[in-house]
């Protein structure tokens, strides 16, 4: 229980630092340097799985607070619509994206590329469901989800200790988790965000990080 609160908190702690560090290099105008911590973030998916998602990204850091005030009005956010379940989605905005930069660099136009896409991620939460953004639409995690097919280390559940209560499924932003026979539950490396907002939840703690 204590391991599980020291991540808890560790990861509010480093959202907030890179939700801060984030805008600061926008309100500075070094947001080139964000490249390079996406570029890091690529390097250790290879080996880590996805921190940056869970720990770093400003677009999920700001999901937290629109999933509090859902939560508390007791209110739904919508399902994906059938017409954006589309792998090609992620693709298209990281082509978009990289467009942006590209444009932005070379015709000297003061366009926040950056924020845009932060905007853009926050907006669909407040309407969409998490995965709406996360699976579908984010142009880092199109990057993310191929660097981190090849990652060794990653959150696992222990089939044979797992009671298959679901509680892990049910808070899964990524619906990441799939259910095998028994009930059991399986995680899709590629396309978790290494929130452990599953570690958190399972009542018997057979949810780990560790070599896949
Ligand atoms: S499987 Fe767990 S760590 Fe991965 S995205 Fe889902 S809740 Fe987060
Ligand atoms: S919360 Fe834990 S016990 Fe329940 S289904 Fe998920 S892994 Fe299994």
């Amino acid at each position: 229980m204590a391991d599980k609160k020291g991540v808890y908190y560790s990861r509010i702690v480093s959202q907030i630092i890179f939700l801060t560090v984030f805008f600061g290099l926008i309100w500075t105008g070094f947001t080139q340097v964000w490249l390079v911590i996406f570029g890091v973030g690529v390097i250790g998916s290879l080996f880590f799985g996805r921190f940056y998602c869970g720990w770093v990204c400003p677009i999920n850091t700001l999901s937290r607070p629109i999933k509090w005030v859902y939560k508390k009005s007791g209110k739904n956010r919508l399902k994906t619509p059938s017409i954006l379940r589309k792998n090609v989605w992620r693709w298209v905005a990281l082509i978009a994206f990289i467009s942006g930069i590209v444009y932005v660099k070379t015709t000297g136009l003061r366009l926040p590329v950056f924020l845009i896409v932060v905007l853009i991620g926050a907006g669909f939460f407040l309407v969409f469901g998490e995965e709406t953004f996360h699976k579908y639409l984010c142009p880092y995690g199109a990057i993310l989800s191929v660097a981190s097919k090849f990652a060794r280390y990653g959150l696992i559940v222990d089939k044979s200790e797992c009671i298959g209560c679901g509680k892990c499924q049910e808070v899964c932003p990524n619906n990441t988790i799939i259910t095998l026979d028994s009930d059991v539950r399986y995680i899709e490396d590629r396309e978790c965000l290494n929130c452990f907002r599953c570690e958190e939840s399972c009542p018997v703690d057979v949810i780990k990080y560790g070599k896949t």
